[in-house]
């Protein structure tokens, strides 16, 4: 079979659609929780799959450092290692190098750096980072990029981006076709629109099953990230996948659905739980607060994780303030859940050329109590159950699945 997208419906510029590959489908517009060093931390890969989740994200960086390329092939590749059986996308690596390495060492032939577990020195170049993510047995490759620094002027981004497109050619020429399997291009381009045109005519030049948008979520804010959608979208064949990189908030993920985005990952979900703060219908709650230590209602009413379903928001902020593991793994199933719920919610809305009123209705609601709730930190329970249900649950689907 053929890696492929299939539209299925688009409303407005928002799009219901489905990958096919060789571990699986993913239903999109898709969210991919995120397990770096081949983990969602804290999360079981069958409780993933039960909460939605239908693809996964890895980290080439992290998994060549540990447990290495090599190692990793012998054992079987990703999806054996980890348990995994759907698909896999590995990020390539490009940003936690530019973040997290120390003295790194950047030229065309590719990027040179030392490691941030022991020091050890590596090379990461467009070639290897392709042959790094086949010996993962990744489902999706992303070609090796520069993120461009925020904010950049106009030439250093024009420089940045050149460079990262000869990159994408050189990767794509070093991927190795496998039926099911696929490599997406990223277009940079800083918040520059006539950059992000450029960048996208290029990979689209060189043809990719799917195609990323790359450094935005850098510091640029909601409407410049907005603005740089918009910029690209017509320049990307339509009928490939898209995937919005590192993002985001629940309404960054509205907002890009109705510019046309597929595919979203973002650690917030999960590192959020870790710091006991929960994202809901109704904006985010920070289960540490002292306004949850009485309090025996649910997180949330509607939501049917074990967290919402079986415990109290009393005992989870006991679990949060006493530092329990199970605290980060009841958050982190909540937020992904959560996470899930709202991507169901967007594909049904698409679904019945309903998105616009959904957006509009789900904004309402998470942005009326996201700003009750810093005007005024206190418990907000008999609001929450007395507000009428104008959302279209999808926990019924959830549960079911
Ligand atoms: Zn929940």
């Amino acid at each position: 079979m053929n890696f492929s997208f299939q539209l299925i419906r688009q409303d407005g510029a928002a799009r219901r659609g489905k990958i096919h590959t060789a571990h699986g489908e993913i239903d999109t517009p898709a969210f991919m929780p995120v397990g770096t060093a081949a983990t969602v931390k804290g999360m079981l890969p069958q409780n993933l799959r039960a909460l939605g989740a239908q693809i996964i994200l890895a980290n080439t960086y992290h998994l060549m450092l540990r447990p290495g390329g090599d190692a990793l092939e012998k054992l079987g590749g990703l999806h054996r290692f980890m348990n995994w059986p759907g698909p896999v996308l590995t990020d390539s690596g490009g940003y936690q190098v530019m973040s997290l390495a120390g003295l790194r060492d950047l030229d065309e032939t590719g990027v040179t750096f030392r490691s941030h577990l022991d020091g050890s020195r590596h090379q990461l170049t467009p070639e290897r980072a392709v042959q790094l993510q086949h010996q993962y047995d990744s489902t999706i490759t992303m070609v090796l990029d520069e993120c461009t620094p925020y904010p950049s002027t106009y030439d250093a981004a024009r420089s940045s981006m050149e460079r990262s497109m000869r990159w994408a050619e050189r990767c794509k020429n070093a991927f190795v076709a496998r039926a099911g399997y696929g490599v997406f291009g990223i277009v940079q381009g800083s918040i520059f629109p006539d950059q992000r045109a450029q960048s996208a005519l290029k990979l689209a030049e060189i043809g990719f099953d799917g195609y990323a948008i790359g450094g935005l979520a850098v510091g640029e804010g909601q409407a410049q990230m907005f603005a740089m959608i918009e910029a690209t979208m017509p320049y990307l064949p339509p009928g490939r996948p898209r995937y919005l990189m590192g993002v985001g908030k629940p309404l960054d993920l509205l907002g890009a659905v109705a510019r046309g985005v597929d595919m979203f990952d973002c650690v917030l979900p999960t590192r959020s739980g870790r710091t006991g703060q929960a994202f809901t219908r109704f904006g985010t709650v920070n289960l540490r607060n002292a306004v949850h230590q009485g309090d025996d209602s649910p997180l949330d009413r509607e939501c049917l994780c074990p967290a919402c379903r079986d415990y109290s928001r009393a005992y989870l902020h006991h679990l949060v303030r006493s530092n329990e593991i199970l605290a980060s793994v009841l958050l982190t199933w909540h937020n992904l859940a959560f996470y899930q719920q709202i991507m169901a919610a967007m594909r049904d809305a698409i679904a019945v050329g309903q998105f616009a009123d959904f957006a509009s209705k789900f904004t309402e609601d998470y942005e009326t109590k996201e700003r009750e709730a810093a005007a005024n930190p206190k418990p907000t329970r008999r609001k929450r159950s007395n507000t009428p249900n104008t959302v279209p649950s999808v926990s019924g689907k959830i549960a079911a699945s």
